[in-house]
């Protein structure tokens, strides 16, 4: 990174952000608040194309380029192609694993395909992802990955134990391969958010709502923005001693 490159207010300028799930909730704050930085994003989703194209209209009104880019990340070809759309705007330097799936219920009623497609959603992508930027990343020697985990991934969660088993493997993922790229000059951090206002929140019920604002030292449940601050400095190249962490914003409910 020159000096005539790097600037304090857009300091992620020109660079090529992948962020999957990025058409709601925390993915798409996340592709706002690396717009607003300057980063060319590329907006992955699934299903929700006008949601996606929406995100991306926001993203050139804040000034940077941006290109959405369908693709079920759990697919190996898909996940490939993602990158390669991606690496047409430039190498891919800033990669965010977000998209994600949740599932409560007892693990006794938990079928082995329910299990199968939330660890596929909440830890294969990121695998499929990871793997397919990683050569990019490699042979640019920088790169910054950041993997969204989730406190039950940390402290575990009654009735989610299949969801907090996929956030907690994340973690260790995020561990080992920040051991095993960081002479590439590749970050590789988790944010493991508490519970934040989006549609995968939206059906908690107001007495279980009640509860976690009353558990929660700072009285609230967290936004999607929240989690994009914690991207955002994670993505910045000034951010390179930190690798292998886990930062996690939940209000202080797990600490
Ligand atoms: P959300 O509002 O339900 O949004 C999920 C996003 O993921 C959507 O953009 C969706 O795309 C995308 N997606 C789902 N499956 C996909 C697939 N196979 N391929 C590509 N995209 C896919 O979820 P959220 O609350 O923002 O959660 C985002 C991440 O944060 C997840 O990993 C979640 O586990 C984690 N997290 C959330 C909370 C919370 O309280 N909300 C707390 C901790 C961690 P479409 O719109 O196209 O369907």
């Amino acid at each position: 990174m020159t000096l005539q490159t790097y600037s304090t207010t857009r300091p992620l300028y020109g660079q090529v952000a992948i962020v999957t799930g990025a058409s709601r909730g925390i993915g798409r704050a996340i592709a706002l608040a690396l717009a607003r930085a300057g980063a060319i994003v590329i907006v992955n989703y699934k299903q929700a194309e006008t949601a996606a194209a929406e995100v991306v209209a926001l993203c050139q009104q804040l000034g940077s380029r941006a290109l959405a880019v369908q693709a079920d990340v759990t697919q190996p070809e898909a996940a490939e192609r993602l990158v390669s759309e991606a690496a047409k705007l430039g190498p891919p330097r800033i990669l965010v694993n977000n998209a994600g799936i949740a599932k409560t219920g007892l693990l006794v009623d938990t079928t082995l395909d329910e299990w199968r497609t939330l660890l596929d959603h909440n830890l294969t992508a990121p695998f499929l992802c990871t793997r397919a930027v990683l050569p990019h990343m490699i042979r640019e020697h920088y790169g910054r990955i950041i993997n969204i985990s989730s406190i039950w991934g940390i402290a575990g969660g009654s009735c989610e134990v299949a969801y907090s088993a996929s956030k907690g493997g994340l973690i260790a993922f995020t561990k080992a391969l920040a051991k095993e790229v960081a002479r590439s000059g590749i970050t590789v951090n988790a944010v493991a958010p508490g519970a934040i206002e989006t549609d995968m929140t939206a059906n908690l019920s107001d007495e279980a709502r009640a509860v976690l604002r009353e558990e929660t030292p700072v009285g609230r449940l967290g936004e999607p923005e929240d989690v994009a601050q914690c991207v955002l400095f994670l993505a910045s190249p000034t951010a390179s001693y930190l690798t292998g962490q886990v930062i996690s914003p939940n209000g202080g409910l797990v600490i």
